[in-house]
């Protein structure tokens, strides 16, 4: 099996209701994004799926969360924008995108600084 990781960064802010601490205040992160696609077979030149179609994928559903504010998207209106959350929205939408019989996203590993992440898989 093949596995592909594909990185994006972007900006945005966030308030957790309910946090105990600094976090139900507002901030913002600067989230790094790593998308893993897997696949058993490769296409007739060696491919199992071009980079630049995760990347561009991952680019559109990124820009609907760079430089926002994640609680007044619909995604988050009814739940917390946590790295948990925002992780498991970019995975199924990602999914939506590129999954075929051969091509999987099978990760999405989302960083909120430099020394945490979080990782959604099915
Ligand atoms: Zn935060």
């Amino acid at each position: 099996m093949f596995k592909l990781i594909v990185k994006k960064e972007f900006s945005s802010a966030h308030i957790l209701h309910g946090h105990p601490g600094n976090c139900k205040r507002m901030h913002g992160h600067n989230w790094l994004v790593e998308a893993e696609v897997q696949g058993d077979n490769t296409n007739e030149i060696g491919m199992v799926i071009d980079f630049k179609d995760i990347k561009n994928n991952l680019k559109e559903i990124i820009s609907n969360l760079d430089h926002q504010f994640l609680n007044d998207l619909e995604p988050f209106i009814n739940e917390n924008p946590t790295a948990e959350n925002i992780s498991k929205y970019i995975y199924k939408e990602l999914s939506n995108n590129i999954n075929t019989d051969n091509i999987k996203v099978s990760k999405i590993k989302l960083w909120e600084t430099s020394n945490a992440a979080v990782t959604y898989t099915e």
